[in-house]
């Protein structure tokens, strides 16, 4: 069966040209970058090639850019840091619908007697700048608020928050996993302290992130070892897949024309598509301010799970609400934090498009939802005909 993956919020293809870039540095070229010999000072290079396209894709430099094992490690060591290089106060500002590697981390805060600020989304999934405004305070260490949402792919104005932070006098971290790489991302002309991104969301393995730290910025290594990264991150560096990293950034920078118009193009008609062909179907999340890739669409009164089974027998991934919170009936906690009504949540499916798909996908999709929900709304006791509205396509 042919497989139509469209679930790249959740992880992405490793690109093969990362894969051969990759290939040398499981073989021959083994050495450890920290070695003063010349077999150290090869893979030395090649590392720092990596950090130069890293910093190239998000504009930043490369002394800004510190290699972590992933996106949680990078959020993680953002707020840890931020709260370690700053211990006078204890206070952190963050939003309800972070993905659970800082939401995880801010509740486990907040157990700890920190004052943890967790600020509203709206219907479209946006937050009000005058909520966070209103919540920094004296106390505050941290503003930390992604700048895409990885299930509905709703943007934050990350730009504004930050400056409003710094005329404040706080640091702002932004959660980028899900925006670098796919939106235009330039941090010499922004305010933002901090940014985290993930290897496997932009065609490199998995294991592999990278934390931004603007330069000056006063920073504690969350993992203490070496003096590896500047002595800014403890451990070994993960060579190959670093390198692996910095290759996939190099593409994405490449590709992001392509991410704005033809992934866009492609994710546009399949919500245009889905909305004229399914009756009670809504988009999840402002449709303006969003990722190019994301889709995240309820089909009302039918179960999430069931749409999934029945796409996968077609060959179709996607995803109903995030990777982590699937597996568990209830809906996810940012459709909750959006007061998306439960009969919608609940059918909620998030298709995520990458480059690697075509037109011809798309197509398919549109042919094989419809009789999909069509079939299940049959068989859904909460389902009668006569509550079909009419098609909401616009
Ligand atoms: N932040 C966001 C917004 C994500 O979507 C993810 C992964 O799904 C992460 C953080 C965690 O990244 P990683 O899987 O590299 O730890």
């Amino acid at each position: 069966m042919k497989v139509i993956y469209v679930d790249n919020n959740a992880t992405t293809r490793v690109a093969p040209e990362v894969v051969e870039e990759m290939r040398p540095y499981f073989g021959d070229l083994y050495g450890n970058p920290s070695s003063m010999h010349f077999f150290g000072g090869q893979v030395q290079g090649k590392v720092e090639e990596a950090r130069e396209r890293v910093a190239k894709l998000i504009g930043a430099r490369p002394e800004e850019i510190i290699f972590t094992s992933c996106g949680t490690e990078s959020d993680n060591t953002a707020i840890m840091s931020s709260l370690a290089a700053n211990s006078d106060k204890g206070g952190v500002v963050t939003t309800r619908v972070e993905h659970p590697a800082v939401k995880n981390v801010v509740a486990n805060l907040r157990r700890q007697g920190y004052r943890v600020i967790e600020l509203p989304v709206d219907r479209d999934g946006n937050l009000s700048m005058e909520d966070v405004a209103k919540a920094i305070t004296e106390d505050t260490v941290i503003v930390s608020v992604m700048w895409a949402n990885n299930e509905t792919g709703v943007l934050f104005p990350v730009e504004e928050i930050a400056a409003l932070a710094k005329s404040r006098g706080v640091l702002f971290h932004t959660d980028a996993v899900q925006a670098v790489g796919k939106i235009p991302i330039d941090l010499a002309e922004s305010q933002i302290d901090m940014l985290s991104l993930s290897g496997h969301k932009l065609h490199a393995p998995k294991g592999v992130g990278a934390l931004y730290v603007r330069r000056g910025t006063r920073f504690a290594p969350f993992i203490i070892g070496g003096h590896q990264e500047k002595g800014r991150r403890g451990g070994t560096e993960n060579v190959p897949y670093i390198v692996g990293l910095g290759k996939a950034c190099e593409l994405a920078y490449r590709d992001l024309e392509d991410q704005l118009q033809r992934v866009k193009g492609m994710r546009d008609r399949l919500e245009q598509g889905l909305l004229e062909r399914i009756p009670n179907s809504i988009v999840n999340g402002d449709r303006d301010q969003r990722l190019p890739n994301t889709l995240n669409i309820s089909f009302e009164y039918v179960e999430g799970e069931s749409i999934l089974l029945k796409l996968g027998d077609k060959g179709i991934c996607a995803s109903s609400g995030s990777a982590c919170t699937s597996g568990s009936l209830e809906p996810s906690h940012v459709l909750r934090a959006m007061g998306v009504p439960f009969t919608a949540a609940h059918g909620s499916i998030r298709f995520s498009l990458s480059v690697y798909n075509t037109q011809e996908e798309i197509d398919y999709i549109l042919e094989v939802t419809p009789p999909i929900i069509e079939g299940l709304r049959e068989i859904s006791p909460f389902w009668t005909g006569e509550m079909a509205k009419s098609c909401t396509a616009s």
